[in-house]
Parts: C-alpha cells; structure tokens; sequence
C-alpha cells in the first residue's frame, strides 16, 4: 500500500484518537469494597456467573451436543497486507474482504436470533467499527449484549507463539482488550483465549493467557502424534500448569485441542471458497441430500465424541476469511440443524446441535465438573506429518525479527517518556507526539505470519513499513519530552541506522551532544558506539568532565564499509537520560589500531578483568572461554556452518521452507573451517574480526568490565548460485557432558528443559534428527554439567538446539529456493530491492555467558533485560533554545528517586488515560534460580514516592492485560488430578508495599498528578 492510503482516520484504531490511545477512563476505584463487589460476592456464593455465560443456549443434558462455532479466520497479514485484507483488494491473490465479512456477518445475524458467530482480530474489528454510522454501531453492540456476536481471544492480532517477546505479547493482548472494553464494556470481554492456527504453543502463552483471566484456551494445530494418543488417551482436553514458579492455579489454564483444527468436517463448508453442496431439503427435488447428510452429520458427530470426555463436542464452521457471503453458511447451518434435531423425535437421535461460541462450549466443559489430567510442558515443535516440523519459521526473516524486536524496545521508550513528561510529550515544540502508531504497528508485528516471518515478501515489506511509520511520531514525542526534561529545545536526530554505522550527523558535525535514554529501572553503562568522520575527539560527561574516549579505526578495511567510530562509556541512571558533549579536536589524526602478537605467542587472547578468549593460532576460531571470577575454563570452539537445504527425497518430497526446516543430511557444512582474523586492542576495546568467506563474518569483542563475550556476526548474502537453499547456524562445541539435555527459554521469560528425540508426554518416534530436535529461543540458550554453564543471549528470535552433548546451535539466517507447500507459495528468498538484489545480509549478536550453574541466573537475567530494553540515542548539534525563561538546562535526569532492586524489571510504563498510568512491575527470577544472590526471594517495594516527575494519588490493581480489576475478576475453576488448588483472595492493596513473588507481574492503573517543577527542574532528582 501506498503512504498515503494510510491518512489519518483510516488507520486501524486510530480514527477517533486525537492524541494519546485514550477515550474513556477506566479510572481507579476507591480501595472500599463497593456494592458491586459484595453483589459479586454474592453471585460467587451462588455459584454463578458474570455476563456473557447467561446469554449462552440451552443444550440437552442427555444427548451428544454439538456445538457449532461459526467463525473465520482473518490473518492479519500473510498473502496480502492487512489493508489489502481488509478492503479486498488483490482478489487475484486470495479471494478475501474482511469489511465484507463483517457487514455480511452483521446482517445474518439480524436475520435469525438464534444464529451466532465469533469475532477474534480487533485489528480488523476496530477499523470497520470506526467506519460504522452511530445506528449501525448500535445494533452491534445489542448483538454484543445478547451473546450473538462474541468475541474470542481479543488480541489486536493473534499472535504468534514461538518468535514473540512476553512483553510485546502483553502489550498486543493489552492494545485489542482495551478496545473491547471502551467499546463493548464487560459485554464484550472474551473469556476465551483461541489461538486456532499458531504453529505450535508455547507455555508462557498459556501463563500470560491465565493471568489476563481467561476461562479457557482452544487450538488447532500440534505434533501429530501427540494429537493422535491424545485422542485415544481422552487428552484433548486438560488444564495446563503454565507455570513452575507462580502459585496455583495462578498459571493453570484449561486447554483444548479442537478435532478438525479450525476448519469444518468434510463436505460441510458452507463457504462461497468452498465446493460443498448446500443442504437440499425439498424431497422432490433430483438433487435432495438432506437424508444423507444427517446420517452423515450423526455419524461425524458420534465418532468426534468419543475422543472427548463429556457430553459436549465442537465443530468450527469457518475457516480462513470465511463468511464474505454469510447467507450461505447461515442458511445451511440453519437448515442443518433443524433437520439434526428433528431426528431426535423421528428416530429416538441422541445429538442435538445448536449454534455455540467457545465460550459457551467451555461453560457446558466446567459444569460437567470432572478432574482432569495436567500438562506442564508446552507444544513445540510441530509437525504435520513424519519430515514435516515447523521448527524453520523460527528463525525465517531474521531481519525482520530484529527489527521487531528493535522497535519494541523504542516503543516502551516512547512510552516511558510519555508517562515521565505527561501531556507535554504530546503537544510541544515539535508537534503532536504520539505513541499510538507504533503501538498498533509493533502489535501487527507480533501475528502468526508477520513476526514469523511467514507471509509474502511484499507483506514482509509492508509490515516492516508500518513499524518505520510508526517511528515518526514517537520520535516527536521523545523530542517534546526530552526538550521538556532537559529544558532545552534541541534540534533532536534520531539515527535510525546507526546498525550499519550510518548517522549524519556525528558523521559530519565537528561538534554534537549525544543523550542516552536508559528504560532499565536501575543504572547502566553503556559503550556508546558513533560512526564519524575520523579525527580526534574530545567527549565530557553530563558534569563537564572528559571522560576517556577513542576513534577506532579498523586497519586496512575501507572506510564505506567499517567507517571510523568514536567510542566512550556513557553512565546513564535509572530510567533517565544523560547527555555527553562530544567536539572534535582540531589537527590530530587518530592512530590505526593495529596489534602484532608476540612472536612467541601466536594464540590471540582477548581480556579484562572478568573473562579471557583465546583463539586457534592456526584456525582463528575461538577456543577457549575463561570466567576469571570464578576461575572457570571452558574449551569452546565456535564456527559457522550451513545445512542444504532439503528439495525432498525418498523418505518425504517434503522441502525446507519459510515455515519447514528439513536439512537433507543431519551433518551440516562448514562455511569455511578457518577464518582470517585481525586483532583490535585499545584502552576501551578489543575486537578479534574474523573472516570466514565473502558472506560470512564476525567480531568477538570484549569492553572493559563487561562479563560475558560478545559476538557480532554478519551474514549473507547467502549465495544460491549452486541451486542449493542454505540455512546457516552458529555453533559451539564444548566438552561439557550434557546427557542429551539442553535448555531454552518460552518466550523470554521462564526456562524449558529440553531433550534430545524426546517428549516429555509421549513416545516420540523421531523422522528428522535435526529440525526435530529444534525449538524456538527467544532470548536464550544454555547448555550445563550441573557444574558449570554455558548460555547464549539472543538479540531476536531464532531456532536453536544440542545436537550432540556439549554443543550448542542457533539458526542466524535462512535463504531457500522452494515453497514449502504450507500456503505461502514463495520461496524465502529474501532478494532485497524488488525481489531483484543479490539477498539480504543480516548482522546481529550473541552475547555468551559462562558461569557456575548456581550463579547463572543472576548473569543472564539482567543480561536479557539490558539486552531487551537497551538504551536509546540522541543526537541533537547543542545550544537550543530554554524550554521555558528561567527553566536551568539539565544534562542528567531520572525518572526514579531510588532505583529498582535488581529482582525488579519496570515492565510497562505508559499513558493509560489523561491522569491515569498503566504500570506493570516484574518479578524477574524464577523460584529456586538464584540461590546464591537470594535473587529469587519475593521483593516488597513501595511506590508511593518511586517516580520522579508525577505523585501517584490512587492505585488499582487489574489482571495482566488491564482490562479488569483484579479484586472483581474471578475465573472458572477446574479440578486438576493433582488436586485442587487453595484459591488465595488478594490481599488490600498497599502502595507502600507491593510485594512481588518469583515471576509475578503485578499491573496497576495509577491516578497520577505531574508535579510542576518538571518544568522549572527547581527539585532535580539528580
Ligand atoms: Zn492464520
């Protein structure tokens, strides 16, 4: 789509917003129970229920019901862009409208009361809502009202499970509620959560889902021979125990596998995508099936049942961007009931089938009251079939996974900024600031084909697109922000590029000021790293004194491609900034580093005062990691090498694809067996560059008082001259016995134990010894003795495993030449230019830890955190304008009268209405990870007098996606085999003491009041 298809107004959700994502309020309480409260107490007495379950049918105690779920699918992005879905353009693609489903569905549902249908995408939903008139918005809400349209999960978008971050995963489910709930109020709440096509399930999913307050969680699609022992075992259906830290049943979700995916049994889609024949009811008619298609029907139902342990099953009558023509399902639908059900007289039929929602399915599921068995695993990988796993996608598009995740970073700063400065950031000197563009743009990000990396190229290009749109306006805020807490009105210049050592302004300006945002709620150093022209320069701290600094110059490398940097350590406080003055001093030329080892040790080592590297003297790869802290050595060899990717063979014609891994030989190829090296030794840093091949290359680098190694690679373009798909990893072989083990992470947050060619509920029979084996990471992985660990950070998601004990893998890039017969119909090419460049390279990092097993944690906790929020860069020329008369300039600020413990991640900080903030706060630590440090002990803090530039004057506690308080909600309870678990009542909230168990997230909706003297800085925290 074109820039300006995107005016404002048509944007998703943003057609009412002026500035600020923000109508209603959803404004604190008072802390006394109110009426509501003891009439809910009431209600739970009774047994009873809120809304939305009392409008559900009636079913037949006695008889099979079969409940039909009609709904559709609609991928917000994947084939085509999300404007292109939603409008119906590009039929000749995919045959899709949503704005015409809705409409469609609407006037169905008018036509026969009985008739109901579920809505799941508000990313779709609220752009066709704005664009109804007020009495069309009316009718809806009354469906709404009566349970006749429902909505499931209620994300923006349905995310994916396997290469999202939690905190982007929140944010999404957080975006999409909202909605629901300023528009719909309780009414429109979903109890259930339904990610029916994700490609796989991760545990953290199921955690996050519980702690929002869903009743329930429903998919379609995992291993196949899980699925097939969980039909014969009667396991479709169970609770998941999310969580090995939280309290039950704070993480216990209960979880279903729906039978057919999502899509209708055979021969009964009723679609106008569909060739089904309609039901034909008129006996006189030469085409009259209705007989046959009851028996069918009862047949289809009976056999459904018996994998399923109540009286209840259910069909999902839909499928992706079904129901453009709603009349056709409806009207079959109808008639197939009416004649199902007519059977229980003619013929003594047990099976009544209704029109449901899973809602009500899962309401009929919790009345049945049975105990059922647990699941504390999660559902990765998937396969579809044997040489079938969809461990691929998790490491696809590695570009657009980083970009992503980049712009998740930049958006919690955006967000931060905008509560810290308060109204000021959206209307100032530059304009209106507005976070909500990239809100909804890094919400896009997180669907099942966009972060996946698993829709078109065009679509790819277009999501990244929509996130560099939605920098903009970000930029303006953090400009009136940063101008209102410095108290100057710099020219503010964000360099976007500065990944590839692009930035004008340090590249040309002889004289610059350089601001260092820090999201962390503690302190942090940072190297701050700026391209520039050469020369040599002279950088004083926020106080005005030098501070060390150096232009490091890579010898003999052209200045195009490695440009000279200027580097010094930036201190930062704790969500603050700090503002450096950096000038070039005039008639010196920096020295090229060059390095010559002595002659009698050719090994390189690289060193500080926490870890030393060495280096192969022949090979030039690394060869040895040393935690001298700890007065640990690990011999550790890291190269790159490629799997061919499979084009099918006699086993399978499966290939390798945006969605498949499948190497065709489990042994990959070694990009090159050495590397040409070239040392970088200064004061501030020490670099060993190695060159493996004209696509492949890396620096491992060390800063002073940094404790783990980090290695920068750079990849591509991957070369396919050969006609061979290559799909290239980073490994490290060790000599650590890891008895088949390894560990990862579900999506940033809790760790996962895994094991080679096993699952922990089945027999597995294994078909691909590698892409079998392989699982998403997040933000890490590591590999232990039980003595000593090794663990590699991530800075994007990627596919990872062990492959033989001792080592480690992590899938960087991927470039394939066959579709993979998944739907996406392209090869992950990724050309670059139109689809006509050479291929993309990709740069990226692995930051690697080594430590005892009992102290790890603490290492790669706060490692992942930095890694995930790091700071953000300012650049502005100096000297700009006093932000108010008699207003002192501020070149250091925090947002934070003391800092946070380290057991604490600020997790959300963020505008919520115009005198109400959303802040979450996370427990970081596992239950029993730091034993050492006492880091995984519940920690207390009191907020009342926490934040810097605003009082809180009133809290409130909701569930995790905001969207109701956490006194008020309550949820199904199910009986888990392992017994029932004792329900705690939260206890009165205290803002002087919020305690936070191992990995709680605690969010609150604060009243705040700005104080007045962030704008005459008179009561600088600093
Ligand atoms: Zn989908």
């Amino acid at each position: 789509m074109g820039a300006d298809a995107r005016a404002a107004g048509d944007r998703a959700g943003s057609g009412r917003r002026a500035v600020g994502p923000w109508t209603s309020s959803f404004a604190p309480r008072p802390l006394l129970p109110s009426l509501a409260f003891l009439f809910f107490l009431l209600l739970v007495v009774l047994g009873a229920r809120a809304a939305r379950y009392e409008t559900c049918p009636k079913v037949q105690p006695d008889m099979l019901n079969v409940h039909l779920v009609a709904h559709t699918h609609d991928d917000v992005g994947w084939l085509k862009t999300v404007d292109q879905y939603f409008y119906g353009i590009h039929n000749d693609i995919q045959r899709a409208g949503v704005q015409y489903i809705l409409d469609s569905v609407v006037s169905s549902l008018l036509a026969n009361p009985t008739r109901r249908f579920i809505y799941v995408e508000i990313a779709f939903f609220a752009r066709w809502w704005y664009q109804q008139t007020k009495a069309k918005q009316e009718v809806v809400r009354d469906l709404v009202r009566q349970g006749r349209l429902e909505f499931a999960n209620g994300g923006w978008v349905m995310n994916d499970e396997a290469s999202t971050h939690y905190g982007a995963i929140i944010d999404q489910m957080t975006l999409g509620l909202r909605f629901l709930e300023d528009t719909f109020g309780i009414d429109g709440r979903p109890h259930v959560a339904w990610h029916i096509d994700p490609f796989g399930h991760s545990r953290e999913q199921a955690s996050l889902f519980a702690q929002m307050g869903f009743d329930g969680f429903f998919f379609g699609r995992l291993d196949y021979q899980d699925k097939a022992i969980r039909e014969q075992m009667l396991e479709m259906e169970q609770v998941w125990r999310a969580s090995t830290s939280l309290k039950p049943p704070a993480a216990d979700l209960f979880t279903g596998v729906l039978p057919n995916m999502y899509n209708p049994p055979k021969d009964l889609c009723w679609d106008m995508l569909c060739d089904d024949k309609p039901v034909v009811d008129n006996p006189y008619s030469p085409e009259y099936n209705a007989d046959k298609l009851v028996k069918y029907f009862l047949e289809l139902a009976a056999a459904q049942g018996r994998h399923y342990r109540t009286n209840h099953t259910i069909m999902t009558m839909g499928s992706d961007f079904h129901y453009e023509n709603a009349n056709m399902w409806f009207k079959n639908l109808d008639k197939l009931i009416q004649l199902v059900n007519a059977q229980q007289q003619a013929s003594g039929s047990r099976v009544h089938v209704l029109y449901s929602t899973p809602a009500c399915y899962l309401r009929e599921l919790n009345k049945a009251n049975l105990t059922w068995s647990v699941k504390q695993d999660d559902f990765f990988p998937y396969a579809d079939g044997p040489h079938q796993f969809w461990t691929g996608y998790f490491s696809s598009r590695p570009a657009l996974k980083r970009y992503e995740r980049l712009s998740y970073n930049f958006l919690q700063v955006c967000k931060q900024l905008e509560a810290l400065a308060g109204p000021a950031a959206n209307v100032g000197p530059y304009g209106s600031g507005d976070s909500t563009p990239l809100r909804e743009a890094v919400a896009v990000l997180q669907h099942h084909d966009a972060v996946s990396g698993t829709s078109r190229q065009h679509v790819a290009d277009d999501y990244a697109f929509q996130l560099a749109e939605g920098w903009g306006p970000c930029e303006v805020l953090l400009s009136n922000a940063l101008a209102l807490l410095s108290g100057s009105k710099e020219n503010f210049t964000y360099c976007r590029e500065l990944n590839v050592s692009v930035c004008p302004l340090s590249q040309t300006a002889a004289r610059f000021q350089v601001t260092i945002y820090n999201p962390l709620g503690r302190k942090v150093n940072w190297m701050v790293r700026l391209p520039v022209r050469g020369g040599v320069f002279s950088v004083r701290d926020p106080n005005g004194t030098t501070v060390p600094s150096e232009v490091v110059i890579l010898p003999g490398s052209n200045s195009q491609e490695h440009p000279p940097e200027l580097l010094f350590s930036a201190s930062v406080p704790a969500l603050g900034f700090s503002t450096y003055s950096v000038s070039r001093v005039p008639k010196r030329t920096p020295k090229a580093h060059t390095y010559r080892p002595r002659p009698w040790s050719r090994v390189l080592v690289i060193q500080n005062e926490h870890i030393r590297a060495s280096f192969n003297p022949d090979t030039g790869l690394l060869m040895k990691i040393e935690n001298l802290d700890q007065n640990l050595l690990l011999p550790v060899r890291q190269a790159f090498f490629w799997y061919n990717a499979s084009t099918g063979d006699y086993l399978s014609p499966q290939v390798s694809g945006a969605y498949i891994f499948r190497p065709n030989q489990p042994e990959p190829l070694p990009v090159r067996r050495w590397a040409e090296t070239r040392l970088v030794k200064t004061a501030l840093v020490q670099e060993v560059h190695q060159n493996f091949s004209a696509w492949c290359s890396q620096v491992v680098r060390l800063y002073p008082g940094q404790r783990h190694l980090e290695l920068e690679w750079t990849v591509g373009p991957i070369p396919v001259g050969d006609g061979w798909g290559k799909e290239v990893i980073s490994r490290f072989d060790t000599t650590l016995e890891t008895d088949g083990r390894f560990y990862t992470d579900s999506n940033g947050r809790e760790i996962l134990e895994r094991r080679r060619n096993y699952r922990p509920t089945w027999d597995l029979s294994q078909t691909e010894p590698v892409a079998g084996n392989y699982y998403p990471v997040n933000s890490r992985i590591y590999i232990t003795d039980g003595n000593m660990q090794l663990t590699v950070l991530t800075d994007r998601s990627q596919g990872g495993s062990s492959l033989s004990d001792g080592s480690l893998e992590l899938m960087v890039h991927r470039r394939l030449l066959k579709d993979d017969a998944r739907g996406v119909g392209e090869p992950l090419q990724e050309a670059g230019l139109d689809g006509w460049g050479p291929g993309l390279w990709v740069r990226g990092r692995h930051l690697l830890l080594l430590d005892t097993a009992r102290t790890a944690a603490a290492g790669h906790r706060l490692l992942a955190e930095k890694e995930v929020l790091a700071p953000q860069i300012v650049l502005a020329l100096g000297g700009g304008a006093p932000y108010r008369l008699g207003a002192a300039p501020r070149t250091q600020f925090s947002g934070l009268h003391q800092e946070l413990p380290p057991t604490v991640h600020l997790l959300t900080l963020a505008r919520w209405g115009p005198e109400t903030l959303l802040l979450r706060l996370e427990h970081q630590f596992a239950v029993g990870e730091d034993t050492v440090g006492n880091l995984s002990s519940p920690v207390t803090l009191d907020l009342r007098n926490l934040f810097s530039t605003f009082t809180i004057t009133h809290l409130q506690e909701t569930m995790l996606a905001a969207n109701q308080a956490r006194d008020l909600a309550s949820r199904l309870r199910w009986t888990p085999s392992t017994g029932l678990p004792t329900q705690t009542t939260p206890s009165l909230l205290d803002p002087a003491a919020i305690t936070l168990q191992p990995m709680e997230i605690r969010t609150f909706l604060a009243s705040v009041e700005w104080k007045e003297d962030i704008y005459t800085h008179s009561d600088a925290p600093l």
